[in-house]
C-alpha cells in the first residue's frame, strides 16, 4: 500500500490547487441519501454491503509501478499552471479517485451525475426516490428493479475495470497493436472466467501509455456513464414498471457457481423486450449528448459520442468470448452488434457524424481485436430488419425521421 503520509500530503496539495484555480472537486458520493435503501436491498438478498460495494483500490496498477505513477502524477501537478482548467480538473479528480478511500457506489453516482441531472429535467418522476448502486451480479450489462417502491439501477464494478483496461489498451495500440490485441483477449478471458479482472497482472501498456494522460480517464468514464445512462433510461421510460420481471441466480463467481441456490441467492430484475432495450440505449446516448452539449469543454461531445461505442465494442468481444466457451448469457439484452447498429444510426440522426471520430477509432480497434478469431463479425453495414426496429425505436422516442430515408426506405 501507499505511504499514508505521502498520500495525505498529495491529497492536501490537490485540494489546495483546486481552491487556487476555483475548481470544484466533486464529493466522494454526491448522493449519500441513496445509500440506506441500497444497503437494505443488498441485505434483503443476503449480501453484505461491504462485500459488494467495495472501497476502490488501484490494484490494476502493478505494485512496482505505483511509485512511478505517483511520481508522474506529481510531475503533472507541478506543471499545473500550463494546463487548462478542464485538464487540471480531470487530473485532480483522477488523483482524488485513485488515492482517497472511495466506495464503488460513490464513484458510480459521481460519473452518473451529469446524466441524472438531464434525466431529472426530462422526467419529473426521477425527482422521486431513485437509487444507483453496484450490482451483486457478475454480468457485463447493468440491471434495474424496484425495491421498496424505489427504482434501483445496478451496475457491476468488474465491468468498469474491464472498460478501463480496454481503453488503456486502445491507447497502447497506437504504438503496439499486437500487444494491445493480446492484452484485450487476456483480460476478457479472465473476466468471463471469474466475473472480474485480476488487474495487477496486466502491466498495462508499460512504455506505451502515459498514465498522466487524461484521455484514458475521460473515455473510460464516458463508456461507464453510458452503462449507467442505459439503466436510468429503463427507469425514465417506465420499463421498471411495465417490463416483465424474472428471478436470476446471483453467482458470486462464475468459476464456482453456488451449489444449492436458495431463494436468497436469486434476485428479481426487470427483463425488458429487445425494443425496450434499444430504447434505453438510444435514451442513454441522447442524454449523454445532452449533458455534453452544456459542458464548456469542446471535446465533451466527441467523447460522449464515443462512450456507447466503446461499451458496445467491448460487449461484442465479451459476448463472442462467452460463445467460444459454449456459454450463453442469460441476459435479455439484444446482441451488442445489433445495439451498436442502432447507436450508430442515432449518432447520424442527431447530426453527430463529424463528432463520432473517436467512436470510429474504437470501432476500428474492436475490429482489430476481433480479427484474431475468424468467426468474429462486426455489425452489418445495412440491415433491413434492424432498420425496421430502428424506425419504431426512434419514432417512439420522438426523433424526426423525415430526412432519414436511409432508415425508412431500406426495410
Ligand atoms: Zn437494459
Amino acid at each position: 500500500m501507499y505511504d499514508k503520509g505521502k498520500v495525505d500530503k498529495l491529497l492536501g496539495l490537490v485540494h489546495e490547487m483546486a481552491k487556487e484555480r476555483n475548481i470544484e472537486l466533486p464529493p466522494s458520493d454526491p448522493n449519500p441519501e441513496q445509500q440506506p435503501v441500497y444497503e437494505r436491498y443488498l441485505r434483503s438478498i443476503g449480501r453484505k454491503p461491504d462485500d459488494i460495494d467495495r472501497v476502490i483500490e488501484i490494484e490494476r496498477i502493478p505494485q512496482e509501478q505505483r511509485g512511478m505513477i505517483y511520481g508522474m502524477l506529481l510531475t503533472s501537478l507541478m506543471n499545473a499552471k500550463n494546463q487548462s482548467d478542464s485538464e487540471l480538473k480531470q487530473l485532480l479528480f483522477l488523483i482524488t479517485t485513485l488515492f482517497s478511500e472511495q466506495r464503488a457506489t460513490g464513484f458510480l453516482r459521481t460519473i452518473a451525475a451529469p446524466v441524472v441531472a438531464v434525466a431529472k429535467r426530462k422526467t419529473p418522476a426521477l425527482n422521486e426516490a431513485f437509487c444507483l448502486g453496484v450490482s451483486p451480479l457478475k454480468w457485463f450489462n447493468g440491471q434495474s428493479l424496484i425495491f421498496e417502491r424505489t427504482p434501483l439501477c445496478l451496475v457491476q464494478s468488474g465491468c468498469f475495470s474491464l472498460i478501463e483496461i480496454f481503453v488503456t489498451l486502445f491507447q497502447a495500440s497506437q504504438k503496439d497493436v499486437g500487444y494491445a490485441v493480446s492484452g484485450t483477449w487476456r483480460a476478457i478471458e479472465d473476466y468471463i472466467r471469474t466475473g472480474e479482472v485480476k488487474p495487477a497482472e496486466y502491466g498495462l501498456g508499460q512504455g506505451l501509455v502515459n498514465f498522466g494522460d487524461s484521455l484514458i480517464g475521460v473515455l473510460t468514464t464516458s463508456a461507464e456513464q453510458f452503462v449507467v445512462a442505459h439503466e436510468i433510461g429503463h427507469v425514465a421510460l417506465g420499463h421498471t414498471v411495465t417490463a416483465l420481471r424474472g428471478l436470476v441466480p446471483i453467482e458470486t463467481n462464475r468459476a464456482a457457481p453456488t451449489a444449492m441456490a436458495t431463494s436468497r441467492d436469486k434476485m428479481e430484475i426487470i427483463q425488458p423486450s429487445h425494443f425496450d432495450e434499444h430504447c434505453a440505449d438510444i435514451w442513454g446516448v441522447s442524454s449523454q449528448l445532452e449533458a455534453a452539449a452544456s459542458a464548456s469543454d469542446e471535446a465533451a461531445v466527441p467523447i460522449a459520442c464515443a462512450g456507447s461505442t466503446i461499451f458496445m465494442g467491448l460487449s461484442m468481444l465479451v459476448e463472442f468470448a462467452y460463445r467460444l466457451h459454449g456459454e450463453q448469457l442469460d441476459d435479455t439484452h439484444p446482441s451488442a452488434s445489433d445495439r451498436l447498429y442502432l447507436i450508430e444510426l442515432a449518432l447520424e440522426l442527431t447530426g453527430n457524424h463529424e463528432n463520432a471520430y473517436v467512436a470510429h477509432r474504437f470501432r476500428e480497434f474492436t475490429e482489430q481485436v476481433g480479427r484474431r478469431h475468424p468467426n468474429f463479425e462486426m455489425p452489418s453495414l445495412l440491415s433491413r430488419a434492424l432498420n425496421k426496429m430502428a424506425q419504431s425505436v426512434f419514432e417512439h422516442l420522438g426523433f424526426d425521421l423525415s430526412k432519414a430515408t436511409y432508415i425508412t426506405e431500406f426495410q
